[in-house]
């Protein structure tokens, strides 16, 4: 009998190692939230899943919420109902990531999460949790009251009087603009530029060249928020030339929040723009960082 015990012990040893591909590195576990969006979520999903899973280090899962409903097409009463039913089953379980991937933004008429979701988000970040926001996941939830959402974010798609404006001046000094003073969200007509690290000691940045060029791409600007504990990692000069503010604008940003780690990226408006060296050296090793604090991913070879 304790032969045989031991015999299977050995077993699910054998099983175990085997379901471990990267030896001695547990993977981080990451889940990926979409399903409204006013960009192609569902094109660049895949290509964030397929990016993250390829260093090795992470497993990724996938919450889609309910669609965004179409104001064209008004929902019958039963319609209404399965869709609210939908949205009552939408509790994704936070507490089993170590870091959640927003690709999700409810600008224009999409629909905020349920509050009971918000409130469990709120804990799982002040409890230590890992967040990524993705391009457009900061133009989420702007002209909702979820202010603590706000806070993590630092800097949103909100107009003057939203928030401040933070960005760096030609000497590279932080320049806060107030509540009400100076642009307001937008960007220009995309066009390929130039990043330029500003903390080169920080694990994200790590390594990275001081100057590097990301493909033709939307450069966000005038972005607003309550910008409280965040550090700009990267920016990028938004040239008058391309309808730009004519300021170094953050590209890459930490913020703290409670105990939690939250990374945004302003990059990535579509499939090819959020493939290319750049985005994905901050998307990948952004996620990592949040998740654990650390960064072991290598740079991608063409950063340059
Ligand atoms: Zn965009």
């Amino acid at each position: 009998m304790v032969r045989t015990f031991c015999c299977w012990l050995a077993l699910v040893a054998v099983g175990l190692a085997l379901a471990s591909p990267v030896a001695g590195a547990a993977r981080i576990s990451v889940l990926i939230i979409d399903g409204q969006n006013n960009h192609g979520w569902a094109a660049t999903t895949p290509v964030i899943k397929e990016m993250l899973e390829k260093t090795g280090r992470f497993t990724v899962d996938v919450a889609t919420t309910p669609p965004k409903p179409d104001p064209k097409k008004p929902m019958t009463d039963e319609q209404k109902k399965a869709h609210q039913e939908a949205w009552a089953k939408f509790r994704p379980d936070f507490s089993k990531y170590q870091a959640v991937f927003c690709n999700y933004n409810d600008y224009g008429q999409g629909e905020s999460w349920p509050e009971e979701v918000q409130k469990a988000f709120e804990k799982y970040m002040k409890d230590g949790g890992g967040l990524v926001v993705y391009h457009a996941a900061n133009n989420a939830f702007v002209n909702t009251h979820w202010t603590e959402w706000h806070k993590m974010v630092g800097l949103l798609w909100g107009k003057p009087d939203f928030g401040v404006h933070v960005a760096m001046d030609d000497a590279g000094k932080i320049i806060r603009q107030p509540k009400g003073e100076g642009p307001g969200a937008g960007h220009g007509p995309q066009h390929p530029y130039e990043i330029v690290i500003r903390v080169k000691d920080h694990p994200i940045t790590q390594g990275m060249p001081e100057k590097f060029m990301h493909v033709k791409d939307e450069l966000y600007q005038g972005q607003r928020g309550p910008a409280e504990n965040m550090t700009i990692l990267a920016t990028a000069f938004a040239s008058p030339e391309f309808k730009g503010t004519g300021l170094h604008e953050p590209m890459a940003f930490t913020v703290t929040y409670g105990k939690g780690r939250v990374f945004v990226c302003m990059l990535g408006h579509d499939a090819s723009s959020t493939s290319d060296a750049a985005c994905t050296a901050f998307l990948t090793r952004g996620t990592e960082w949040v998740a654990t604090g650390k960064v072991t991913i290598p740079l991608p070879a063409d950063l340059k």
